[in-house]
């Protein structure tokens, strides 16, 4: 069955057709690591895990790579307000980051790229775009030119017309159009360490050639899907198209997917402004990172959501629900099954509700359905919940391992288990600081993890 997707490009629902058989290259923008991700930020990187857990269930082959935005206006003044160096600022957030992932079952991205390690490329992208006469030189930086750029904003579908006719008078910045923006930012006072050297003079990038410059890197000129928060259509999206249409003359992205944002309480949330929920926030407050996966699921990726503690409770009771499901069918002994005309096909109605663009509140409801169904046995439907949440990522396989290995005794969470597979997976890469991270954030919860020679072992701390 073809997966549907809804492209933000044509505003349509599109046959899924990859670039090159049976692989798809998948970019999301990362998180720009000054401050702790958002419950929002999170949201977001919930829809890219399912989007490419997706693919794989399809069996498809797919390179995900995400970026971590370490060098940008926010991270610098930030870091010179801290008076910390970029770097020890921004691994600082991007460990704790990474930890966040962790417990949401978040599958690691293949590739990882810090923007901070891939100058050169946007340097190198910088000049072509230069010499392609779709940029220009001004008094603080490098202009991308967007009256000469075809189509742009085609993807934000804005009516650029009078705009474009539009021209302010501003001596800060001498662009030649408002909507003009900076490819490279001439290094000021204030930029401290963030200064490299380049052929048009000494500075940093600007945020969107960031992007710009590592998707093309990693996935090549033009790449299968390219997501983010719908904040990002306008204008960072909509100008990573024009540059790397500028620099390499294909089309860029086939795909466009974008995430309805998250609102706490009918509010917006600012990481900027402090006014961002984090995830221990939330578990303060009793709700576990993958009982607020699970109310994700609950919602359409496109859709907008509003947090309150009320909906996230009540859909994490369904996720607690679930997973005592799963393991009382594990208990069964004696069935009585009533079959009644021809037995569903849950494997294929799921496999129809991922495909039709994601339908993860379609795919749940589903899986209720089968849990209810009286015409199937125990073992079947073990099967079934197992292989529907390789998708939907909410740990039953490692409920399902630690019951057959004898240590279900008292039930670890499956967030907790997340977290020392987590744990254990940094250790064996020597990255010490981070297991010491997934370390605290298990006693955090209330569990301990111990070293043993069978390997890791989970007890109860209180
Ligand atoms: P940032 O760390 O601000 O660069 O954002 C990382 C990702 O989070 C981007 O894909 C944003 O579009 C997304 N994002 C930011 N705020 C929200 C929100 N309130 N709800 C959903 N996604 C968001
Ligand atoms: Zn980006």
């Amino acid at each position: 069955m073809d997966l549907k997707i809804y492209n933000t490009l044509s505003g349509e629902k599109e046959d899924f057709k990859p670039l090159k058989k049976g692989v798809v290259g998948m970019y999301q923008c990362g998180p720009t690591v000054y401050d702790r991700a958002h419950i929002g930020n999170l949201r977001t990187m919930v829809m890219n895990d399912l989007v490419r857990r997706v693919f794989e269930h399809q069996g498809y082959k797919v390179n995900q790579v995400m970026n971590i935005t370490d060098v940008d206006d926010k991270t610098i003044k930030k870091s010179q307000a801290e008076k910390k160096s970029l770097t020890e600022l921004t691994r600082h957030y991007e460990t704790l980051f990474l930890a966040d992932i962790h417990s949401l079952n978040i599958l690691t991205p293949h590739h990882l790229l810090r923007a901070s390690e891939h100058i050169e490329k946007m340097i190198e992208m910088i000049s072509i775009i230069l010499e392609n006469d779709h940029a220009y030189q001004s008094k603080d930086g490098i202009y991308f030119s967007i009256g000469l750029s075809k189509n742009y904003g085609a993807l934000a579908k804005l009516k650029l017309d009078a705009e474009v006719q539009e021209r302010i008078a501003n001596d800060e910045y001498e662009k030649e159009n408002p909507r003009d923006f900076a490819l490279w930012k001439f290094a000021t006072p204030e930029d401290g360490d963030a200064v490299w050297d380049a052929p048009f003079g000494k500075g940093r990038p600007g945020w969107h050639i960031e992007c710009s410059a590592m998707a093309t890197e990693a996935l090549g000129p033009t790449i299968d899907v390219h997501t983010g928060g719908s904040d990002l259509i306008f204008p960072h999206h909509t100008n990573e198209i024009a540059q790397s249409e500028s620099a390499t003359g294909k089309h860029f992205v086939k795909y466009w997917l974008h995430g309805g944002f998250m609102n706490v309480n009918d509010a917006k949330m600012s990481k900027s402004k402090g006014t961002g929920l984090i995830l221990s926030d939330i578990e303060d407050a009793g709700i576990s990172p993958l009982g607020f996966r699970y109310w994700l699921l609950t919602s359409h990726y496109r859709t907008p959501v509003n947090f309150t503690l009320e909906a996230v409770s009540g859909a994490q009771n369904a996720f607690i629900r679930l997973v005592e499901t799963f393991v009382r069918l594990g208990e069964v002994t004696h069935e009585h099954i009533h079959a009644h005309g021809e037995p569903r096909d849950y494997r294929a109605e799921f496999k129809e509700r991922i495909s039709d663009d994601f339908d993860m509140p379609g795919a749940l409801a589903l899986t209720w359905e089968m849990i209810k169904d009286h015409s199937l046995e125990a073992d079947k439907k073990i099967k079934l919940l197992l292989d529907f949440d390789t998708v939907f990522g909410l740990g039953l396989k490692a409920v399902a391992d630690m019951k057959a290995s004898g240590d279900a005794g008292t039930l670890i969470p499956a967030e907790i288990i997340a977290l020392a597979d987590a744990r254990e997976d940094a250790r064996k890469a020597h990255e010490w600081d981070k297991a010491d991270a997934f370390r605290a954030q298990i006693e955090e919860m209330g569990y301990e993890v111990k070293d043993t020679d069978k390997g890791p072992e989970i007890k109860v701390l209180r």
